[in-house]
């Protein structure tokens, strides 16, 4: 079997069964790729539009695509008109039925220099009910050199009517393991994080939770200082809940962000750190989604009951939702800490 969709991490079964499909002359004319943000969907989608047209398709020692021939060359760089990425109007919130409209028009024209033309639907999810609807006969039946790929974070986002018309392919998350493999070969700044602070690298893995894309992200350093302190503050608010006293509990409290929407993601932090202290305390090793080190999470878990852990975890939900549901921040923080225990 060739190698399949080479720069693509991670999902070996989806890769296989879909070269399969390709090399079969199978594949159906719209998929549903879903999966998270950063977790290789565009990638997929660009090594599908190249394999299709790859003129080197049926050589068995080359992967597929094969990424040398000229039209391979021409769709992975981001130069060929058939590949044609669909998004929103950036002034819209949805996708809407005249984006549609025009597609439909668009795939009566042929492939101007590759054997398909690929449309690639971005957060498929953000189309509107009219436009979905408007979509449902080309995804039916559209001409055969035509292939849709519908990316999106959640296909329940989607009408019946069009799940049922597209098999879903759904990307996988990656382990930590497999994460720091692949960011480590892709990205000089990947080894030189777990060299300079390994801590830190542990913290990218975690945050990342196997998405490749977000993994990259955070290691640029502007983009990972945000998180890093809302994750610092979230430490601190659960080990003041190990050794309570008034004066530690205040200081925590103060040291919340001020800003609304600044808070709620110091909240989430804090409810996933909460969350990992309620997993470590089974003994059934599910994942830890905030804390790096198992060991970490296991020794705060051992210091707090679980009856206090679920009424913490409670006290932070009732806090996210009045914040959310723009209550007045003082109030909130002031209930928060009282609910803790940690004034
Ligand atoms: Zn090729």
């Amino acid at each position: 079997m060739k190698t399949a969709f080479p720069t693509l991490v991670g999902n070996k079964a989806l890769r296989e069964h879909l070269a399969a499909d390709i090399l079969g002359h199978s594949l159906s004319h719209a998929y549903i790729i879903e999966g998270v943000r950063g977790s290789g969907k565009h990638t997929l989608a660009r090594q599908i539009a190249a394999a299709l047209s790859c003129e080197k398709k049926e050589d068995a020692h080359l992967p597929l695509p094969c990424g040398l021939c000229p039209s391979c060359k021409k769709i992975l760089s981001g130069n060929s008109p058939d590949l044609i990425f669909v998004q929103k109007d950036p002034e819209k919130a949805q996708l809407g039925v005249d984006i549609i409209r025009s597609v439909r028009e668009d795939v009566r024209l042929l492939p101007n220099d590759t054997d398909f033309k690929v449309y690639v639907i971005e957060d498929a999810h953000n189309m509107n009910f009219q436009a979905q609807n408007a979509f449902l006969l080309t995804l039916e039946s559209p001409p055969p050199y035509v292939v849709f790929l519908l990316l999106c974070e959640d296909s329940g986002a989607l009408l019946e009517t069009v799940r049922s018309r597209a098999p879903r392919l759904k990307m996988q998350l990656l382990t930590p393991e497999e994460t720091e493999k692949y960011i480590c070969s892709v990205d000089p700044r990947a080894q030189e994080l777990r060299q300079s602070s390994p801590r830190e690298f542990a913290d990218v893995l975690t945050v990342a939770s196997g998405s490749v894309g977000q993994a990259i992200e955070l290691l640029d350093d502007k983009k990972r200082a945000p998180i890093s302190a809302r994750r610092a503050l979230a430490k601190e608010f659960v080990s003041a809940l190990e050794n309570r006293s008034a004066r530690a509990g205040a200081q925590i409290i103060s040291r919340l962000p001020q800003k609304r929407e600044e808070l709620l993601l110091c909240l989430f932090q804090i409810r996933l750190a909460l969350r990992d202290l309620i997993v470590a305390k089974k003994s059934d090793g599910g994942e830890l989604c905030f804390y790096s080190l198992r060991e970490e999470a296991e020794d705060l878990s051992f210091a707090l009951s679980t009856s206090d852990l679920l009424s913490v975890y409670d006290a932070v939900e009732e806090a996210i939702s009045m914040t959310g549901a723009n209550g007045n921040l003082r109030l909130i923080l002031f209930s928060l800490a009282t609910k803790c225990r940690l004034i």
